[in-house]
């Protein structure tokens, strides 16, 4: 029995189409910079966001660490919205192995506030840590897949060139942001120091995430992932499937967001209560025990229908979907939640 897999955009397979084109895939040694199809998909990724430079990462985790690790110096600060991806499960790597602190900032929605901000930037005296670095994420995987508001992001834009410091955005999911509001990522992005996003999740690809820079950044950022232990070798072959992604799946992430919309709504009439409110993106949250539902009792029921969900607790449960999630699969899911309820 095949799966309707709701629990995350990560568990996306690489499609007949994708693995055709990483079986032909010219290679090189990447490390050694003669990988064609890798320099293509960095030049591909830097032109499409309005960037200098890219460079392929095995993840995205490493994408912002090494953005972190080229940006600050050791004892500084980095700004952190305080339920973001780089503050809750990156393992506190930018202290491990950059040196810095986080300094988080708790928002009601993944926003921050550029009021927040400049509260929490330290006069310059010699005995204070020194802001190294501010980083935004869109869309905010925590609160749900929420877009961050392009005015919003503007506002921190500006202050940070004020004060003369980089901003880093984690858009693992930068795309779902774009083809949600209608904005083009180049447009997201202007101004950034840096931003990541990743190939594997909603856009297809078994493995990798993108960084892109200006050149000085890149070239900082190379020697940050081989440090790192990210320099890779006849890695086109993955390459190759992130130029697949990117020029077949970014578009069709419109059928995602409907998607989620469509069972976002189904069990708002159901009673659930659902963060965010309305549904934005491919994720929401949501709340159980508002109808009086054990969480993983619904995943228990569920799982033997052939239907996975992801529970966090007893209470909540996280839905993502994603290019392997069909209409029909959501039809399908609503039917069994409904039955779970009716029994
Ligand atoms: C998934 C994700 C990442 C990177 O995750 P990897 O599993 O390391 O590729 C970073 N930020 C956000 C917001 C994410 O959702």
């Amino acid at each position: 029995m095949t799966q309707i897999d709701l629990r995350s955009d990560t568990v996306t397979r690489p499609s007949p189409e994708m693995r055709q084109k990483m079986a032909e895939a010219e290679v090189g040694d990447d490390v050694y910079g003669e990988d064609p199809t890798v320099n293509r998909l960095q030049e591909m990724a830097a032109e499409l966001l309005g960037f200098e430079a890219g460079l392929f990462v095995p993840s995205g985790s490493m994408g912002n660490q090494v953005a972190i690790w080229s940006h600050t110096e050791s004892g500084q600060e980095v700004i952190v919205e305080k339920q973001s991806h780089v503050y809750n499960y990156e393992l506190g790597t930018m202290s491990a192995f950059s040196g810095v602190t986080p300094r988080p900032i708790p928002s009601e929605d993944g926003t921050l506030d550029v009021e927040e901000i400049k509260k929490e930037i330290n006069p310059d005296k010699y005995y204070l840590p020194e802001t190294g670095l501010i980083t935004l994420e869109n869309t905010h995987n925590n609160q749900g897949g929420k877009v961050y508001p392009y005015e919003g992001i503007r506002e921190v834009i500006d202050f940070a060139d004020e004060r003369d410091l980089p901003v880093h955005l984690d858009g693992a999911r930068l795309f779902n942001a774009s083809v949600a509001s209608g904005t083009k990522p180049s447009k997201i992005v202007e101004g950034f120091s840096s931003v990541m996003f990743c190939l594997s999740k909603g856009l297809g690809a078994p493995v990798g995430s993108m960084l892109v820079g200006s050149e000085e950044f890149i070239e900082k950022a190379l020697v940050g992932r081989k440090r790192f232990g990210g320099g890779m070798r006849q890695v086109g072959i993955l390459a190759a499937a992130g130029i697949y992604a990117l020029e077949n799946n970014v578009e069709r992430l419109a059928e995602d967001h409907e998607n989620a919309e469509k069972l976002w709504k189904e069990l708002k009439e159901l009673g659930f209560e659902l963060n965010p409110d309305p549904v934005e993106t491919n994720i929401f949250f949501a709340r159980t025990d508002s109808i009086g539902v054990n969480a993983k009792d619904l995943a228990d029921f569920l799982k033997d229908k052939g239907i996975v969900i992801g529970p966090r607790n007893e209470r909540e449960i996280r839905f993502v979907t994603h290019l392997d999630v069909t209409e029909d699969d959501i039809d399908q899911a609503i039917a069994g939640i409904k039955d779970y309820l009716a029994g």
